[in-house]
C-alpha cells in the first residue's frame, strides 16, 4: 500500500468509528460504504477514459455564458469498467442487510433474465433519465435505492477520472457565479471552504469535480441577497455549517477544511454529518442531491 493510501485508510477508519458512535445510520449502510471504498479507490486508478476532441466541447464563450464544458450524456465514462464492477457491488450489497440482500437477488435475477439491461440503466443514470431507475425503486420497496447505488458507484470512478482529465480544458479564470459544475452542469452535493482565504468550492454530485463557487450565494438558485441566505451550526459538529436559502428552499452543508484538522474525505464527512441533514429537513429545507453512493 502506498503511504498516502495508508494515511487515507487510517483517516477513513477514524471517520467510520465516528459515524458508528453517532448511532444514526444503520450498520448495514455503514458497512456497505466501508467495503465499497477500497474497490472505488482501485477502480479510480484503473479507469480507462478517452476524451472527445476539444471542438466537441463547449466554446470558451459558451462557458463564460454559463454552459458546462460537456453535457452529461456526452461525458466520457468507462462503461466496461462500470459493468465489470457490478458483480462485486452486488455481492457487497447482498452482505449489507436482509432487505439489501433481497434487492441484490431480484436485480441479479433481472440481469440474468434480460429484464434489466444494466448498460441501459447506467446510460440513463448518466443522462439524468430517472425513469428506468424509478421503475426498480418501485419494485424494491425494502431497499429502493439498490440500483441507484449500483449505477452511481459503478460509474463514479470513471467519471472522476474523466473530470480530472477534462479540467485543464476549462478556460483560465472561468467564471464561478453559478453553483453548477463547470464540467458537466450538475449540482454540488456539498460545498467546502479551503485555503487560507476560505475560498468556497462545490463538489459535483455527478463527476466529483471540485470547483469555485461564490462565497455568499445559494449554490442551487444563485440567490445572492444576504437577507434570503441563512446558516446554522451545531456545537457537536465543529467546522460544519448548513447554508439554507429561503428563495429556493434548498440547503447544502459546507465543510470548513481550514477548521477540520482531520484529513480530507468529503463523501465520508457527508455521512458523518447526517445529523445536520436531519435538522435542516426538520426546518423544512430540502436537499436536492443524493450521497456520493446514490442513496
Ligand atoms: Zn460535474
Ligand atoms: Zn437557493
Amino acid at each position: 500500500m502506498h503511504v498516502d493510501d495508508q494515511a487515507a485508510a487510517k483517516q477513513a477508519e477514524a471517520r467510520f468509528k465516528d459515524i458508528r458512535s453517532q448511532k444514526i445510520l444503520p450498520e448495514g449502510l455503514i458497512a456497505l460504504v466501508e467495503h465499497v471504498l477500497p474497490l472505488s479507490r482501485r477502480a479510480r486508478a484503473e479507469a480507462n477514459i478517452t476524451l472527445p476532441e476539444r471542438e466537441a466541447m463547449a466554446s470558451d464563450e459558451a462557458i463564460f455564458a454559463g454552459s458546462p464544458l460537456l453535457l452529461r450524456q456526452d461525458f466520457p465514462r468507462d462503461m466496461d469498467q462500470a459493468l465489470a464492477l457490478a458483480p462485486p457491488l452486488f455481492d457487497i450489497l447482498a452482505d449489507s442487510g436482509d432487505e439489501a440482500a433481497k434487492a441484490a437477488d431480484v436485480l441479479r435475477q433481472a440481469v440474468d433474465s434480460g429484464a434489466l439491461d444494466l448498460r441501459a440503466a447506467f446510460l440513463a443514470s448518466i443522462s439524468g433519465d430517472d425513469a428506468p431507475l424509478a421503475f426498480w425503486r418501485g419494485k424494491l420497496p425494502g431497499s429502493p435505492r439498490a440500483l441507484d447505488f449500483i449505477a452511481t458507484t459503478a460509474l463514479a470512478p470513471g467519471l472522476a477520472a474523466a473530470a480530472e482529465m477534462l479540467a485543464p480544458s476549462l478556460p483560465a479564470n472561468h467564471p464561478h457565479e453559478h453553483g453548477h459544475c463547470p464540467l458537466c452542469g450538475s449540482m454540488p452535493y456539498l460545498t467546502l471552504l479551503r485555503e487560507k482565504e476560505g475560498k468556497r468550492f462545490g463538489v459535483c454530485s455527478f463527476c466529483g469535480y471540485e470547483y469555485r463557487v461564490r462565497r455568499i450565494a445559494c449554490a442551487y438558485c444563485d440567490e445572492a441577497d444576504q437577507k434570503k441566505l441563512k446558516l446554522f451550526r451545531v456545537a457537536e459538529y465543529p467546522g460544519v455549517r448548513v447554508d439554507v436559502c429561503e428563495t429556493c428552499g434548498l440547503y447544502v452543508k459546507t465543510l470548513d477544511y481550514r477548521e477540520l484538522d482531520r484529513g480530507y474525505l468529503p463523501p465520508l464527512d457527508d455521512m458523518a454529518t447526517v445529523a445536520l441533514d436531519i435538522l435542516a429537513q426538520q426546518q423544512g429545507f430540502k436537499r436536492p442531491t443524493l450521497s456520493a453512493w446514490g442513496f
